[in-house]
């Protein structure tokens, strides 16, 4: 019970991006750091709202993802507001962890999510295995959530992932079109919107690209036998 240990003990502690400080009886709940400038302070009211975009002003589909805006703070009275704070942000991350740490949160396989899809993303059970690596790799790398789903033991401090999310659905219904047909690489420019895959330039894509049809690098030199005269 780490987080809900630190929350009882009133003493700091970071999760994802964000950190919770305690400052009296107030629960201050911040945002990466924006530099020099205060913290703007946002009301929990707002505070989902206020995270749904990030520093370019681009929609956060993930809301896991490492892009939260820089530079804000919530201040909470009491632990609850904590708690719904944290919960606007990531939302269910503090179930999950504590349904891991109790060793109750029920975990779902990539196959088996990638199978149920119909529709246009039944495409994505198609990815091969190489490819459904390299769109974790190229994803879930830039989430503030561990998957449960793959092998290892997670870190004490991650925030479980139970289940493929959609946006890592999507990616690997693009990814399964380009294993018949790969596109050419793009310099990849963070303006660009998150989940558009499809888009050249796509920081997500651009990653995966490199990771999935990177060429392996150059063998040893053959030498011939020098010829007997
Ligand atoms: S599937 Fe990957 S990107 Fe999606 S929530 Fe889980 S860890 Fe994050």
């Amino acid at each position: 019970m780490r987080i809900e240990a630190a929350i009882a003990a009133r003493t700091s502690f970071r999760l994802g991006e964000i950190e919770v400080r305690f400052d009296g009886p107030v629960a201050v709940v911040s945002g990466p750091p924006g530099g020099d400038t205060a913290p703007v302070e946002v009301s929990l009211e707002v505070l989902r709202e206020f995270v749904r975009a990030d520093d370019h002003g681009r929609y956060r589909p993930l809301p896991g993802a490492r892009t939260l805006p820089h530079g804000w703070e919530v201040r909470c009275a009491s632990a609850g507001e904590l708690r719904t704070a944290i919960d606007e942000v990531y939302p269910l991350a503090l179930q999950h962890i504590s349904q891991h740490e109790r060793g109750d949160l029920r975990v779902v396989a990539l196959d088996d999510v990638l199978q149920r899809q119909s529709g246009r993303y039944a495409l994505a059970a198609g990815l091969s295995g190489k490819g459904r690596e390299a769109a974790c790799r190229a994803l879930c790398s830039r989430c503030v959530r561990t998957p449960s789903w793959q092998e290892g033991t997670l870190p004490e401090e991650a925030i479980p992932c139970p289940e493929a999310c959609s946006v890592l659905i999507a990616l690997c219904r693009e990814a399964a079109l380009w294993e018949s047909s790969p596109p050419a690489p793009s310099p990849a420019n963070p303006t660009l919107p998150f989940a558009q895959f499809e888009a050249p330039g796509n920081e997500v894509r651009e990653a995966y690209l490199a990771a999935h049809f990177a060429a392996p690098p150059p063998g040893p030199v053959q030498h011939r036998p020098a010829r007997r005269r």
